[in-house]
């Protein structure tokens, strides 16, 4: 990490806490505490370490946080039933579903159970909506949201740049496209996936690079034009033997030939990880905000 053109994700989002710390302050001091809750069905480790996670950091932030923790068995409507009591519940502003959910739950349909106004994941269909719609009521998923943060802070000129946003999930992909083209970034968006023809070719177009596909090391220093942001969102395990774990995380970018190239990036982990967290607290203070105006 000796590269001076990393974007440092946990500086960047250690920021946007404070932002929170401050605001929450001040909604408590009109007497509103933002509530968040998150719902856990089963017992995947990497989401009870997110949901940790993000427990922790609502108590740090002086927010009420509930946590639900279901057994893998429960049935869709027994989940849905309890979405819909925080939905109903005044004390919560904003509602999580853990993902992935068991094989036997339609996550489409629990969604779609949540609120649209306490959705702070951003996922529910209307949310979505108001997200092309460029309408500043809706929740912007988590993910991209650090992402654009990330570039802001940055200082990065997304003013008729040409991205390219590598992968299409509802989650990150699809969402990112959308914000970096929405009025207030104005950049030419490229969607590329699976089924894209020559990657390496639409990438070396890109003058901001955002991968988020799931696969270790994919893109290559000859994949970027010099100068170049990347944004690497992928958070991959690798089997390593020299670590207690067994294991390291490492994203969708092969790092340490790609920082040389580009003009900044994000490392894993460190860059894109703690934003998501950041921005989920952020969703949260709007949903309260807008749930008690
Ligand atoms: P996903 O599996 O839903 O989507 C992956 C996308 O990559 C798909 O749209 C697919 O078309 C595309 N893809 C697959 N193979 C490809 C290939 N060979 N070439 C081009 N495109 C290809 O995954 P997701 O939920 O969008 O997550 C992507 C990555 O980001 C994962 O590693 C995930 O762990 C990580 N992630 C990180 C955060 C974070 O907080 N940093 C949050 C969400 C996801």
């Amino acid at each position: 990490m000796s590269h001076s053109n990393i974007i440092d994700g946990k500086a960047v989002a250690a920021a946007v806490l404070d932002e929170v710390r401050a605001e929450t302050a001040a909604l408590k001091a009109k007497g509103i505490t933002p509530g968040l809750a998150v719902v856990l069905v089963g017992e995947d480790p990497a989401s009870k370490v997110y949901v940790g996670a993000k427990d922790r950091t609502c108590q740090e932030l002086g927010l009420h946080s509930k946590k639900i923790t279901l057994p893998a068995e429960t049935t869709q409507d027994e989940l849905i039933a309890v979405v819909k009591e925080l939905n109903a519940d005044p004390s919560i502003h904003g509602i999580l579903v853990q993902s992935p959910p068991p094989k036997h739950i339609d996550e489409e349909a629990v969604i779609r159970a949540i609120d649209p106004r306490k959705d702070v994941d951003g996922f529910h269909p209307e949310n979505v909506a108001k997200l092309v719609l460029e309408d500043p009521s809706g929740f912007v998923p988590c993910t991209p949201a650090g992402c654009m943060r990330l570039l802001a802070a940055a200082g990065v000129e997304t003013n008729g740049a040409e991205a390219v946003v590598i992968g299409r999930s509802m989650i990150v992909g699809k969402p990112m496209a959308m914000l970096l083209v929405a009025k207030n970034s104005n950049a030419t968006v490229t969607i590329a996936h699976s089924r894209s023809k020559d990657l390496p070719a639409i990438c070396r177009r890109a003058d901001i690079v955002v991968a988020a596909v799931g696969r270790p090391d994919m893109v290559k220093a000859d994949w970027i034009k010099p100068g170049a942001v990347v944004i690497d969102v992928g958070i991959n395990r690798v089997d390593d033997p020299s670590k207690k774990s067994g294991y390291r995380l490492t994203g969708d970018v092969d790092y340490a030939d790609v920082a040389e190239k580009c003009s900044a990036i994000t490392p894993v982990p460190g860059g894109v990880g703690p934003m998501t967290i950041a921005m989920l607290m952020k969703n949260t203070l709007q949903a309260a905000r807008q749930l008690t105006a």
